[in-house]
C-alpha cells in the first residue's frame, strides 16, 4: 500500500545538526522516496493551519513559538506504509518514553522539542501536504 506523508524536522533538529542523521534513517527504509524537501522558516499562519487540532490546548502557544523560532525542514516521503512507518521511526510524542532506537528516543528529552513531526493518518497527510507543498499533485 503506497502512501505519502508530510514530515517536519523541527527547529531543534536543524539547530542541533541532526538533519542528516534523521533523513538518513528515512532514506534507508527500503523503497521509500523523498519527493519534496525544503529548509523553511515557518510562520504563525502556516503553523496555525498545521496544528489546527491543538489550538487552545495549554501547549499550543509555546509549541507555535518554538516551531517559528528557527528554520525547519519540510519533506514529503512516499512508499509502502510510510505513514505508520515514519511514526514508528519517530517514536511516541514524549521522548523520554520513546524507546532507544527511535528518533525521539535516541535524541530527545523535552516533549515540545521532540525533533520530528509525521502525519498520523492518510487524511492528515493529504491535508498537511497541501499546506506545505500546495504545488504537489
Ligand atoms: P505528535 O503527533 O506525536 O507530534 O503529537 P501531538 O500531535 O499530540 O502534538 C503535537 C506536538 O505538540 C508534539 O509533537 C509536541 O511537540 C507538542 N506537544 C504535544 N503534547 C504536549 C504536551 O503535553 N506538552 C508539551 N510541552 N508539548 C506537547
Ligand atoms: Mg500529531
Amino acid at each position: 500500500m503506497s502512501q505519502r506523508t508530510l514530515v517536519l524536522l523541527k527547529p531543534d533538529a536543524v539547530r542541533r545538526g541532526l538533519v542528516g542523521e534523521i533523513l538518513g534513517r528515512i532514506e534507508k527504509k527500503a523503497g521509500w522516496t523523498i519527493s519534496a524537501l525544503e529548509l523553511r522558516q515557518l510562520d504563525r499562519e502556516v503553523l496555525e493551519q498545521h496544528y489546527a487540532e491543538h489550538v487552545g490546548k495549554p501547549f499550543y502557544e509555546p509549541l507555535v513559538e518554538f516551531m517559528a523560532s528557527a528554520p525547519a525542514v519540510a519533506l514529503v516521503v512516499e512508499g509502502e506504509r510510510v505513514i505508520e512507518g515514519v511514526r514508528a521511526l519517530a517514536g511516541p510524542t514524549d521522548p523520554i518514553a520513546a524507546a532507544p532506537g527511535s528518533i525521539r528516543g535516541d535524541f530527545g528529552t523535552i516533549v515540545r522539542e521532540n525533533l520530528i513531526h509525521a502525519s498520523d493518518s492518510e487524511e492528515s497527510a493529504e491535508r498537511e501536504i497541501k499546506i506545505f507543498f500546495p504545488g504537489l499533485a
